[in-house]
């Protein structure tokens, strides 16, 4: 990379920080980015939270990385947004843009005339990713999902990708990781265009608890000491992650009250009750019953349960 770095209209020189909004192309939406240029070349890592704006703990580790980062600490390039959507986080509002209804982790790449859901992803796609040497998205459990730590890498990229991806989820102080055959998702997409990355879940329920912000911090600085971007050795991890596969996410096909049995990270058995949906007077209209052994990764903490509510999401846990 050239010492200077230059992105949709901005100009950051080397040793400079930039704290600053980016409009989201012809639209009156802008994203609060930092940008710091290190000292000396090396890598530029792309860290992306609040894709979902009711998902706080990555963001607030964004914005605390963000404030707390000099380019003197740094070689090479760190990019965080926080948060992406900032429609849906002063709105409140879980999985979606409140202006178009979309959720923006299924619009990559997006589309430069379309909606601000689109024209966001087309942003992020076409600028951002073809900057990134490696790409981190921080997520959550949204406003209705109570979740355990755990972290994807994408699958369907080529196998060197998909490998490099894993290799930084491997360092992640959690428990659980899975490999994501999707294609839509902002990081799938990036890898799909040659881009390692990986997806962090961590924290939920719209809660944003400073152990899951610390807890956030340490995974991200880490990561900096992997990839190249600063020299601090790897910190010690409590956990390291193992496979979780076949992960089934439940959804309800009809509206109904939703009573749970288990917690995510509680490990499950074949056949049991994973929880049940009444009406509103309480009279039983679905039982459901776990397919198989398992973990828990986040489930739905919320009585209303509309149609299409994931109530719960549960893998096999290799280790078992
Ligand atoms: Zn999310």
């Amino acid at each position: 990379m050239s010492d200077t770095l230059y992105i949709c209209g901005l100009k950051v020189e080397r040793s400079q920080k930039l704290r600053t909004y980016l409009p989201v192309l012809d639209t009156k939406t802008e994203i609060p980015v930092t940008i710091i240029n290190g000292q000396n070349d090396g890598p530029t890592l792309l860290i992306t939270a609040g894709i979902h704006g009711g998902e706080y703990p990555g963001i607030a580790a964004a914005m605390e990385l963000g404030r707390d980062i000099s380019p003197e600490d740094i070689r090479g390039c760190l990019i965080l947004m926080h948060p992406v959507n900032i429609q849906s986080f002063w709105a409140r509002r879980a999985f979606v843009i409140p202006e178009d209804g979309r959720n923006l982790n299924r619009e990559f790449p997006g589309d430069v005339n379309g909606t601000l859901s689109q024209k966001t992803a087309y942003l992020l796609s076409q600028f951002f990713f073809p900057l990134a040497d490696f790409y981190v998205d921080m997520h959550s459990g949204d406003i209705h999902e109570e979740l355990h730590p755990y972290v994807y890498y994408p699958g369907l990229p080529n196998e060197e990708i998909s490998e490099k991806s894993r290799e930084i989820a491997k360092i992640l102080d959690m428990k659980f990781m899975v490999k994501s055959m999707a294609t839509s998702g902002a990081y799938n997409y990036a890898a799909i265009s040659g881009v390692p990355s990986i997806l962090i879940e961590r924290g939920g329920a719209g809660f944003c608890l400073r152990e899951d912000i610390d807890a956030y911090k340490a995974d991200i600085r880490n990561v900096l000491s992997k990839l190249g971007l600063c020299s601090d050795p790897i910190q010690p991890r409590q956990h390291n992650p193992s496979d979780v596969s076949n992960v089934i996410y439940l959804e309800n096909d009809t509206a109904g009250c939703w009573f749970p049995n288990f917690r995510s990270g509680e490990l499950v058995k074949k056949g049991d009750e994973l929880g049940l949906l009444t009406d509103l007077f309480g009279t039983l209209i679905k039982k459901y019953i776990s397919e198989q052994d398992g973990v828990v990764l986040y489930h739905c903490p919320a009585l209303a349960a509309p149609q299409g509510t994931i109530l719960v999401t549960y893998g096999k846990f290799a280790a078992e």
